[in-house]
């Protein structure tokens, strides 16, 4: 049996210390506030389910892009998508499953076998997007979920169904720190009535953590820096680490081993990222449209995996007449 302190209390954490709970070992999660709540998009790709379920509020198989003002693509899958998930809900029943809990800006002592990283972003030590999403009441509901982007920045504007009734819009750019300004003039240009439930921000990171040893979820790094998914890497990365020290593995060896595929990916949008931050504003709308003629691109993209697996994935369900023309 091992000690395991594991500070933060998140996705990633919570669902961690769990697992080695159940396993046996002798788990303390420490965090700064005795109940989650963080800002989120709260959708994640229909493709993960973790150990400890989630409730799901709303299924997505609608999605439409918009360029500039205009709307330029739009897709229907047969299946579901996304999903829109209670986040707060499921780590906070996490959380009170957890038998010993330490509450305050108190950090481990000495007397662990293994202290784990889950703080998260917090350590802002990377690159981050200061991200802000609102949730609102409207009457006029639609099913589909809408990424709107503005060639001049980097990042986008977001609506996703919550359920129903009920949108959580966001909006995040590198250019500019004030994501609650954009977000409010957006929601006013695009409702013409709703009611504003609630307001709040956090960052989101997009650029490499300083250091990954013993780190899982976005502490390590572990966000699609293009779409800002963080939930499912973070799940996954909480499975793998418990399976790192039931099995008393090299920790960061075996985290690396089994996160490449992940981390690859992560490392292509960074990189296509990039490429886009520098380019000038005619070839960037030139690589928007581009990219919205292609079904298969947009399909890795909505999943986030732009990478040659990925992409034949996507070729797959196209041709297995995956979406709805
Ligand atoms: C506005 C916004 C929208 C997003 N939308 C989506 C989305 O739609 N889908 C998606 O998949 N991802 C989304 N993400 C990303 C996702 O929320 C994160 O990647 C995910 O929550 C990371 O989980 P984590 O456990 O690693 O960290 P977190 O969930 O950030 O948890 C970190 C925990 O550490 C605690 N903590 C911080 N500092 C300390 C300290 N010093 N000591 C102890 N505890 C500490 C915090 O209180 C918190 O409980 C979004 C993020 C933002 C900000």
């Amino acid at each position: 049996m091992a000690k395991i302190a594991v500070v933060g209390g998140g996705v990633s954490g919570s669902l961690f210390a769990l697992i080695m709970q159940n396993k046996g070992h002798d788990v303390t999660l420490y965090d700064i506030k005795d109940n989650y709540f963080k800002p989120c998009g709260d959708v994640v790709p229909n493709v993960y389910s973790p150990p400890f379920p989630w409730s799901v509020k709303f299924r997505i198989k609608n999605f439409a892009f918009y360029l500039d003002g205009k709307r330029v693509y739009d897709v229907s899958y047969r299946t579901t998508k996304w999903i829109s998930i209670d986040k707060s809900g499921w780590i906070n029943s996490m959380r009170r499953e957890i038998k010993n809990q330490v509450i305050g800006n108190v950090k481990p002592g000495n007397d662990y076998d293994y202290v784990i990283d889950a703080k998260g972003p917090y350590d802002m030590d990377r690159d981050v997007v200061y991200t802000t999403r609102a949730m609102i009441r409207v009457e006029d509901f639609n099913d589909e979920a809408i990424l709107e982007f503005d060639s001049r920045y980097t990042g986008f504007y977001w609506i996703f169904p919550d359920s129903e009734n009920v949108y959580n819009v966001g909006a995040g750019f590198l250019e500019n720190k004030n994501s609650k300004a954009l977000l409010m003039d957006y929601l006013a240009k695009k409702f013409r009535s709703f009611s504003l439930e609630d307001v709040r921000g956090a960052p989101i990171s997009i650029g490499k953590a300083g250091n990954k040893s013993w780190r899982i979820g976005e502490s390590r790094g572990l966000v699609f820096p293009m779409s800002g998914e963080g939930i499912r890497p973070s799940s996954i990365s909480a499975e793998i680490a418990a399976k790192a020290i039931d099995r008393e593995k090299d920790f960061n060896s075996y985290m690396s081993k089994n996160l490449e595929t992940i981390e690859r990916r992560i490392e292509i949008q960074r990189t296509l990222l990039n490429i886009y931050v520098r380019t000038k504003l005619p070839l960037r709308r030139m690589l928007f449209n581009t990219f919205f003629k292609n079904d298969i691109l947009i399909d890795s993209f909505l999943e986030d995996k732009l990478d040659i697996n990925g992409i034949s994935e996507s070729l797959r369900l196209i041709k297995d007449g995956g979406i709805i023309r």
